[in-house]
């Protein structure tokens, strides 16, 4: 007996007691601070009362903060444009400034096809002061020319848009008459062509990761489009308003959120029934096959697929705009003018 209550016995008791103690405390800990709360407020309802007024009051003043920053936001985004396009000479200072706040955006490369027609200028404004007001935008404009217009030229210059400048006039073969009906032949295929190559070699999306979007000039764009396609993993796509004979077309969605079958009346059983304007394709996908490009030849109403099919198949499409239920975007298409008279009696070189 008297061999066990030596003093390194009760040396070792200590020690077992003082840390399973210590072990005990700390697994109930939250249940003391619980009880410790229940009986404060018990005990002292009015100073609670005082700390859970004071809580919301803070509560309340973020919201405020919050909704005032957004606002700020807002105005800062509209200045921004305002001073891009009237001095788009110091665009790029002011984009550095705003890519300091962007930095981790990535950046949405808009390809627009565009040739020279009485409504080209009118065109390009109204798609270009859309475009504007959209975060980490890189426009790239290919003319359907041999050399770059004048026209195209100084207004992109003057637009405040960051912008790539492009041309290529589209073969003989595959151009259309003056008199051709609009859907005898695919337009814009070797512009956008000409784009995809230049993203291929001037831009590296593992470092700086973008998607990519066929903004035709003649189209309406809501600003609400770029967001959703921002963040593209493959390609994702949405309802184009006004097209294919129909009010809209548009993917059908399961309630899973899969693309499982399309909302097209005119040819259905094509690959990828969507028009142009209705998908996006992250850069990374499309450097990765570098061999995906529109075909020329493709039939009536089969561009789109041509291209597709060589980049994802219709599970992997990511339906945006809302599952598919928003139209952000509709393919308008702009009166051709009817130009009967000269215009008299004026000597100002008039650019329209
Ligand atoms: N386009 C072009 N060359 C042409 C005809 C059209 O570059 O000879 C461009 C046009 O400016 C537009 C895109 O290609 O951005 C699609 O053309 P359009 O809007 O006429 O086609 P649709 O909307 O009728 O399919
Ligand atoms: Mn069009």
């Amino acid at each position: 007996m008297r061999g066990i209550w030596r003093p390194r016995t009760f040396v070792f008791l200590y020690f077992i007691f003082s840390t399973g103690g210590i072990l005990w405390l700390i697994v109930n800990y939250d249940s003391f601070c619980a009880e410790s709360a229940k009986h404060a407020s018990h005990k002292h309802p009015y100073l609670m009362h005082v700390i859970n007024e004071d809580y919301k009051a803070k509560q309340m003043e973020l919201v405020k903060i919050e909704k005032r920053l957004k606002e700020e936001r807002k105005i800062l985004q509209n200045v921004v444009v305002n001073l891009r396009q009237q001095y788009p000479q110091a665009r790029d200072s002011i984009m550095d400034h705003l890519n300091v706040l962007n930095a981790s955006l990535p950046t949405i490369y808009a390809i627009t096809p565009t040739h020279t027609r009485p409504v080209q200028k009118a065109e390009l404004t109204r798609i270009s002061q859309t475009f504007l007001h959209v975060r980490n935008f890189h426009w790239i404009v290919v003319e359907d020319s041999n050399t770059k217009t004048s026209l195209v030229t100084v207004f992109l210059k003057k637009s405040g848009m960051k912008y790539t400048h492009l041309n290529c006039r589209t073969p003989e073969p595959h151009r259309m008459g003056e008199n051709d009906p609009n859907w005898l032949k695919p337009r814009g295929v070797e512009q956008r062509n000409t784009a995809i190559d230049w993203l291929l070699e001037n831009v590296d999306a593992n470092k700086n990761p973008g998607v990519v979007y066929f903004a035709d000039d003649d189209n309406t764009y809501d600003l609400r489009i770029f967001e959703e396609m921002r963040y593209t993993e493959k390609v994702s796509m949405w309802p184009v308003g006004l097209v294919g004979g129909q009010m809209y077309e548009s993917p059908r969605v399961d309630r899973n959120g899969k693309v499982i079958g399309w909302n097209v009346g005119w040819q259905p059983q094509r690959p990828f029934p969507m028009d142009m304007a209705g998908f996006a394709i992250n850069l990374k996908l499309l450097q990765e096959k570098s061999y995906a490009k529109f075909s020329p030849k493709a039939k009536r109403g089969y561009l789109e697929s041509s291209l597709l099919v060589n980049l994802v198949k219709m599970e992997d499409l990511e339906p945006k705009a809302n599952m598919c239920t928003q139209i952000y975007v509709w393919h308008t298409r702009t009166e051709k003018p009817k130009l009967k008279y000269e215009v008299k009696d004026s000597d100002i070189p008039m650019e329209v």
